[in-house]
């Protein structure tokens, strides 16, 4: 991540734990608010925290001046947390200006202030209430993959916004991944305060406190454990098929909106004063970013078009691990490789970290025999997609995630693909 200097990037966030862990609140680290607590001189009561990230904790507020529920995103109060946050105003307060209609699909900012608790002082963001995020979405629908129409409505959904990022603003996002795209509705009805019809909280009672301060941190240690120990049996049976029938029953996507909105420019910039250092989550990666040579908007569309293949197939496109001699970046690098062809070798020695990686012949250097399998090829034997909707899929993405940055499609570009339409 740019802000937080050398190494640091958002990788394991909610797309990893179910939580955001005891360790985060501490000194320095996020506040613990609970329902009822109020904010920016009472305007704003928390009312139940809808999500998490490195930098944040995000809690559903009411807006008491306004009558209106909104989201109140609480960062965490280090230093560096808190520049990150003031980063983020500044190009969200942009982002606000440059489409008073709100319909360019980039999440609204409304208000931003500072609050001060026992951690320390939380710079905060108020910004429209949204729904679930594109990870929920796919997680929701049991990792199946949720349909290529509705894949290609989201595509257009996400698009509009990175046009408008790039063409109009000049911002590169950063980050974008499907923890980082909201729909714009909530999944599930009975999770949208309004759609329910739910009574706002107004005051802390002994019935709402937050959990964290009444039970022990030891207790709740026990409990994150045995909670993601049950995960993980979970994932076990189902890839064992059979055994967890019940759980494998499809759930309808039928009816919920795909309308959606990029969120968390906590690590965005503008794209001429783009900070060195690594960017993105490590799935979502571009191969420059990697290599160390540079990075555009068309890192952007890299990892846009992960995110596809994930709406699509269920599945990230790219999961590197550290291999035995070798490290996750070569070994992301091959994964690249077997997929999309040999890099071209002007590419491969173009980045500050080439040497590492590649030999002088553009080869790998310590990954040298490459399973060359295709996307159209992967759509089909490990996805089960019919031939013409890999095609159609494959040929949307491919171009997209050409190594060479400047080869890749706009956003612009690709709103115009007749696949879209
Ligand atoms: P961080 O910078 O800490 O990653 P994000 O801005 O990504 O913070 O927010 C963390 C999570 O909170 C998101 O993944 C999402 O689940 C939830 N969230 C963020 N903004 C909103 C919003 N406007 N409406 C509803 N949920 C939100
Ligand atoms: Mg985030």
């Amino acid at each position: 991540m740019a802000f937080l200097g050398n190494g640091y990037c958002s990788s394991g966030s909610e797309g990893e734990d179910e939580d955001e862990g005891m360790e985060g609140y501490r000194k320095g680290g996020y506040h613990a608010a609970r329902p009822g607590d109020r904010f920016a001189g009472g305007r704003f009561v928390a009312q139940r925290k809808l999500g998490w990230g490195n930098f944040s904790t995000v809690w559903l507020a009411y807006d008491t001046l306004l009558n209106r529920f909104v989201a109140l995103k609480i960062q965490k109060s280090a230093r560096d947390y808190a520049q990150a946050a003031l980063h983020e105003i500044e190009l969200l307060s942009a982002i606000a200006k440059g489409d008073p209609t709100n319909s360019k699909n980039a999440v609204q900012l409304l208000d931003h202030f500072k609050h001060a608790g026992p951690n320390g002082h939380h710079v905060c963001l108020v910004t429209e209430f949204l729904g679930d995020s594109l990870l929920r979405l796919i997680r929701y629908n049991r990792n199946k993959g949720i349909g290529l129409s509705r894949v290609k409505e989201i595509c257009r959904s996400v698009l509009v916004g990175l046009d408008y990022l790039h063409r109009e603003l000049g911002i590169i996002h950063t980050d974008l991944k499907p923890e980082n795209v909201l729909l714009v509705s909530t999944i599930n009805p009975s999770k949208d305060p309004v759609r329910s019809g739910f009574t706002p909280i107004l005051e802390r009672t002994v019935s709402n406190q937050y959990s964290g301060s009444v039970i022990s941190f030891s207790e709740k240690m026990l409990k994150m454990r045995a909670r993601r120990a049950v995960a993980k049996i979970s994932l076990r049976r189902e890839s064992l098929g059979g055994v967890a029938a019940e759980m494998e029953k499809e759930r309808s996507l039928d009816g919920i909106s795909l309308k959606c909105k990029i969120v968390d420019f906590g690590n965005a910039c503008w794209g001429s004063q783009q900070l060195a250092g690594e960017i993105q989550t490590r799935q979502y990666r571009a191969p420059e970013v990697i290599i160390g040579a540079g990075y555009s908007y068309s890192a952007d569309m890299w990892s846009f078009a992960c995110m596809a293949f994930e709406l699509a197939t269920g599945e990230v496109l790219f999961a590197p691990k550290t291999c035995q001699g070798c490290s996750e970046d070569e070994d992301h690098l091959a994964l690249m490789m077997e997929t999309l062809g040999k890099m071209p070798k002007k590419i491969a020695s173009s980045g500050t970290r080439s040497k590492d990686y590649f030999d002088r012949h553009g080869d790998l250097k310590r990954i040298r025999r490459l399973k060359f399998w295709p996307l159209e090829r992967l759509l089909v034997q490990r996805y089960n997609f019919t031939e013409p909707d890999a095609q159609g899929l494959a040929d949307f993405l491919r171009p997209i995630l050409d190594f060479t940055p400047e080869n890749r499609p706009t956003a612009a570009a690709c709103l115009k693909n007749p696949w879209l339409n």
